[in-house]
């Protein structure tokens, strides 16, 4: 006699496909939902991020829960952070059995960063590619307690995130990751690897928190209008491109900062502008 055909519920966070189908849930391309289908990329990203016993990490988009629950094996404790509710249930049903994870519906780009308590946290996430540029700048800028982030972002943004000046990816943003950071690629994540497959290649960046900002401004906020009126018409030159931040001082603050007004956003460090800075707030 054939045996009845037992039902196993399937909660395997790298087998995407099997998941949605049990659950009957599409992903969506709104939300950047490219599932991690590999174990190995997966822990692969925990040991880049030095997890380890006692780490405490916060997840940002943890989808279906292939990061969550490698992170979680390596004896962190996760806060995982998902804005799609209907991932939530199969989210908590993948990690019932794991210690040490807590799961909250929340969006990335909204979410109060304070409700991490206590000091030294890292952020170890498969960002959502369409929203990651905007989440970095809020970690960086709200989130203190973050000492280390190991963040898989499309290849095109990771470069502009570590960028130096002098290149044509050297952008805001990239003036605010050296800011508050030291930033480097640490290595590459093929399509293959997802289901679905995205069209991109993906990054891993490791940005690790300065004790202390490397350059001195009266105001970080006057800094980055500057940054951004700079970039906002980066070809062309700064004595114009600056003008709406500056005025009628702006070739007076270029010179007084030692910087020729000819030059064009992209040719400026950090100190470059800092010193920008300054000269406009004499
Ligand atoms: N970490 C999972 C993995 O590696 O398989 C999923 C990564 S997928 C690229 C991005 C995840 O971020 C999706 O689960 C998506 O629903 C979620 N997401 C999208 N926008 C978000 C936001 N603003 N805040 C939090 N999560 C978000």
């Amino acid at each position: 006699m054939a045996r009845s055909k037992l039902r196993v519920p399937v909660l395997n966070p790298c087998d995407p496909r099997a998941l949605l189908r049990e659950h009957g849930v599409h992903p969506s391309r709104a939300l950047g939902q490219n599932f991690l289908a590999d174990p190995n990329t997966a822990r692969r990203i925990v040991r880049l991020a030095e997890v380890g016993p006692g780490s405490k990490v916060l997840e940002i988009g943890p989808g279906l829960g292939a990061l969550t629950v490698a992170l979680a094996e390596a004896g962190a404790s996760v806060h995982a952070l998902e804005l799609d509710r209907h991932l939530i249930p199969i989210l908590e049903a993948v990690v019932s059995g794991t210690p040490n994870v807590t799961v909250e519906q929340g969006d990335a780009l909204t979410w109060d960063f304070a409700e991490l308590r206590d000091e030294n946290w890292l952020c170890v996430s498969n960002l959502p590619y369409n929203v990651a540029t905007p989440v970095v700048a809020r970690l960086l800028e709200e989130a203190p307690q973050m000492t280390r982030m190991l963040l898989m972002v499309q290849r095109e943004v990771g470069e502009r995130l570590v960028a130096s000046p002098g290149s044509r990816i050297y952008g805001a943003v990239s003036v605010k990751v050296a800011y508050h950071a030291t930033s480097r690629i640490v290595g590459a994540v093929p399509p293959t690897v997802f289901v679905p497959r995205p069209k991109v290649e993906s990054a891993l960046v490791l940005l690790e928190r300065r004790p202390q900002p490397p350059v001195d401004v009266p105001s970080y906020d006057r800094l980055f209008a500057l940054v951004s009126s700079g970039f906002a018409q980066r070809r062309k030159m700064l004595r114009r491109a600056l003008v709406p931040a500056l005025g009628e001082r702006t070739e007076a603050v270029l010179v007084a900062a030692g910087i020729a007004p000819t030059e064009r956003a992209e040719a400026l460090d950090l100190e470059s502008w800092a010193a920008l800075a300054r000269s406009a707030a004499e």
